[in-house]
């Protein structure tokens, strides 16, 4: 247990500033190495106290809508702002036109509808189009972009009765923590398909998904495929990973309430699957809790669970070397990332603190209230 963690009000999403250095520094070190350029994805993280420190490192920001992309281009200054939505509306493409970088189409369709205001707009901006190779390693259905019916990207049937004059670049985005092998794989199939495209474009932007700060990436394997790449076309490469940017960096602290006798005993917290980590619902997956094993592992087994009304507010099954007793604190790992920008205040829960641990100190940078529950009411 982090010992500053023990007098924090609960509950709370901690980034620890030096993990975070860590995984930019491996990012910077693929940039310095092969010329790649690295834009955070502000979908998984957007964690703004923390952007001036991030600029430091990758190329800009990428965003999934107008609002995003506003908070990376307030926020890290002086850096790229990408954006690419499945369907951006009018009003939302009057205000990106000022100053967006880079704009990513996911249809020929739209590209046609909002060609006019680009080229109005008094500045270039450099667009792209989302391309769907048709093909993807992930096998959970919901963050499969290539699956049957998906409304992600071009296909290349269709790419090939699209005017291509005025696009720049090419994006695809079809992996998800995944390692550089797949890439390679996923290349090979994106080369053939859509190959004749790339010479002559000034980006191809690789997307997300790329696990690259993770232990046993081949950032080897990684850099090679890049430079290659950049080699065969003579064009820069975009890689727009959210998870890697931020992976294992933050930490969701919380205080047990109550324990609830039941066939295995139930300790409530003051975070909830629900509403603080989303994704342990949505995945599903069980979240690592430091010091705690799987059932059966230690001497005391719980199930660990939130305090809203929802049946399945359930984060998972441990034990414990100790009896759980309020107040205790428990620590989730690798809670930084899909988290702050996923929550929600369901129940009228209050929203977690965010906090960042420096120097074995914890600084809170934003805490919530009353108002952020009614204020969106
Ligand atoms: C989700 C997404 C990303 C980031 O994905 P990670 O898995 O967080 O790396 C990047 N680009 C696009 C288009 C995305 O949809």
């Amino acid at each position: 247990m982090i010992k500053a963690f023990n007098d924090i009000k609960t509950p709370a999403y901690v980034v620890d500033i030096e993990r975070l250095k860590i995984n930019l520094e491996v990012l910077k070190e693929v940039e310095d190495h092969t010329g790649v350029r690295i834009l955070l994805a502000q979908k998984a993280f957007s964690m703004y106290h923390l952007y001036p420190l991030i600029g430091q490192y990758l190329a800009g920001t990428s965003a999934s809508g107008l609002y995003e992309a506003r908070l990376g281009h307030e926020h890290m200054k002086d850096r790229e702002v990408h954006v690419y939505s499945p369907g951006f509306g009018e009003g939302e493409m009057m205000e990106l036109v000022g100053f967006a970088d880079h704009i990513t189409f996911n249809s020929p369709g739209q590209w046609d509808r909002f060609r006019p205001l680009v080229e109005k707009a008094g500045r270039h901006i450099s667009c792209g189009l989302r391309i769907n190779p048709e093909y993807s390693e992930v096998e959970t259905e919901i963050y499969n972009p290539c699956a049957p019916g998906s409304r992600l990207g071009i296909r290349p049937g269709q790419l090939e009765r699209t005017d291509l004059s005025g696009i720049e670049g090419l994006m695809f985005h079809v992996m998800c923590e995944q390692g550089a092998d797949v890439l390679e794989r996923t290349l090979k199939v994106v080369e053939e398909k859509f190959g004749k495209y790339f010479k002559g474009l000034k980006w191809v932007n690789f997307g997300g998904g790329h696990h690259i700060t993770r232990e046993g990436y081949d950032l080897g394997l990684l850099e090679r495929l890049v430079k290659g790449f950049m080699d065969r076309y003579g064009v820069e490469v975009y890689l727009e990973p959210g998870e890697a940017v931020a992976l294992n960096a933050g930490y969701l602290v919380a205080s047990v309430e109550d324990i609830v006798p039941a066939e295995r005993d139930v300790a409530i917290l003051d975070a909830s699957a629900a509403t603080h980590m989303p994704d342990v619902l949505e995945m599903p997956y069980r979240p690592q809790v430091i010091g705690a094993g799987v059932p059966g592992e230690k001497q005391y087994d719980y199930r660990l669970a939130g305090p809203t009304c929802l049946a399945g507010d359930i984060i998972g099954d441990y034990s414990f070397s100790e009896p759980l007793k309020v107040g205790d604190r428990l620590v989730f790992t690798d809670m930084a990332i899909y988290t702050m920008v996923k929550n929600n205040t369901f129940n009228g829960r209050p929203l977690p603190d965010i906090a960042v641990l420096e120097d074995g100190f914890v600084k809170v940078v934003k805490s919530f209230g009353y108002g952020d529950f009614k204020g969106r009411l």
